[in-house]
């Protein structure tokens, strides 16, 4: 299969498939909630800027400006995409912005100014500044010892450190937070830069954001730039949520695999989780997942057209075919599901469950997803 359908099959399967892992863990809860409408404004904002989408940007811009964002935020927004998209964008995005007030200006809209900069006096160089911005964010301690390409070029280490975390992040217009947002939705949008991007989401997770926020922030990418650029987002997600499970104390031997990140609720009810551990790739027309499930979670109806596998690692859940009674799945359980056999999956009400699923035969087509199991239906089997 070429390339394209390859990517366009990982995508569906990433998806419409499912998640995987052990469940708990991993979320405060105090910040466990999803985005809210300004978090979700600034996202597009500044994923459409580094895109250079300047139609879209226009009304997202509306749309930030709608949703209470102040005019001098985000003006700072655009300008803190200046160190991630370069001035081209930067300026594009500012020229689109004074198109947006002017317009707004004539209907007789009147949007708040908000507030400006207020004055930096901590007595410290703009490098011991950046310095110490930069341990803030990443909780690590800078070395002294620059490698890679601090050593190659110390002059763009310092550029870093003092225009970028000194000039620019101690601007207290806007938050780190709100500052991380607009830099992961940049990097993800610009492609290439995967270091930098998954850097920024460790960042992101250092400074307080949750897994789920995350996946959040690639959502709105989705749906307001598209699956390309959310897929690829979704990947270094995976990566580094990964990472940060297995550091998690007690998760190991829970289950092998990480559980990966939340899966888009399009296909599911309840919490479902994916971590994909092999992609479909040209010659090896297979695809295979880690899913979990947590209590009460399942998916839509849907059938395989190639078939589907299911090696349930943890917990405790359900399985049925159109037409056919329940099946109870445990632990160490193997199902077979033939090609176009139409079926669901899940959690049980009490238990979390989590399957390896493996989708063979994958040059035959995407799962196809039809309606959600009701409560009606889900309760029958309790
Ligand atoms: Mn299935």
């Amino acid at each position: 299969m070429n390339k394209l359908k390859c990517r366009i099959s990982i995508l569906f399967f990433v998806f419409q498939i499912c998640i995987g892992a052990n469940g708990m863990a991993q979320k405060s809860s105090n910040n466990a909630q999803s985005f809210d409408k300004r978090e979700r404004q600034i996202v597009a904002i500044s994923s459409l800027t580094a895109k250079g989408d300047l139609v879209s940007l226009n009304q997202a811009l509306h749309g930030g400006l709608d949703s209470g964002l102040t005019i001098n935020e985000i003006k700072e927004v655009l300008v803190h995409l200046y160190a991630y998209t370069g001035f081209p964008r930067s300026l594009q995005g500012l020229n689109t912005l004074i198109a947006v007030l002017n317009d707004r200006k004539a209907k007789g809209i009147k949007d708040n100014v908000g507030r400006t900069a207020s004055p930096v006096s901590d007595g410290l160089s703009r490098y011991e500044r950046g310095k110490q911005v930069l341990e803030t964010l990443t909780g690590q301690k800078e070395s002294a010892n620059k490698t890679g390409y601090a050593a190659l070029s110390p002059e763009v280490e310092v550029f870093l450190k003092e225009h970028l975390f000194a000039d620019l992040f101690t601007r207290d217009v806007i938050s780190y937070a709100d500052r991380e947002l607009a830099t992961i939705s940049a990097l993800i949008n610009l492609g290439g830069v995967e270091p930098m991007m998954q850097s920024h989401m460790r960042i992101a997770l250092n400074i307080g954001f949750t897994q789920n926020q995350l996946s959040d922030l690639i959502s709105v990418i989705e749906h307001r730039v598209g699956m390309q650029e959310s897929e690829a987002g979704r990947k270094g997600l995976q990566k580094v949520a990964g990472k940060a499970e297995e550091n998690q104390p007690g998760n190991k031997g829970a289950n092998v695999y990480a559980k990966g990140v939340k899966a888009p609720p399009a296909n599911f009810t309840g919490t479902v989780w994916v971590n994909m551990l092999v992609l479909d790739q040209e010659d090896l027309d297979v695809s295979i997942g880690s899913v979990t499930f947590e209590p009460g979670a399942r998916t839509n109806w849907h059938r395989h057209p190639g078939g589907q596998i299911l090696l349930v690692t943890e917990g405790k859940g359900y399985y049925q075919e159109r037409g056919k009674p329940l099946t109870m799945m445990q632990k160490g359980d193997v199902i077979k599901c033939l090609p176009g056999t139409e079926h669901w999956h899940g959690a049980s009400p009490g238990n979390k469950l989590t399957h390896i699923a493996i989708g063979p035969n994958t040059d035959k087509g995407n799962a196809v997803w039809l309606e959600r199991v009701t409560d009606e239906e889900y309760k029958n089997f309790k």
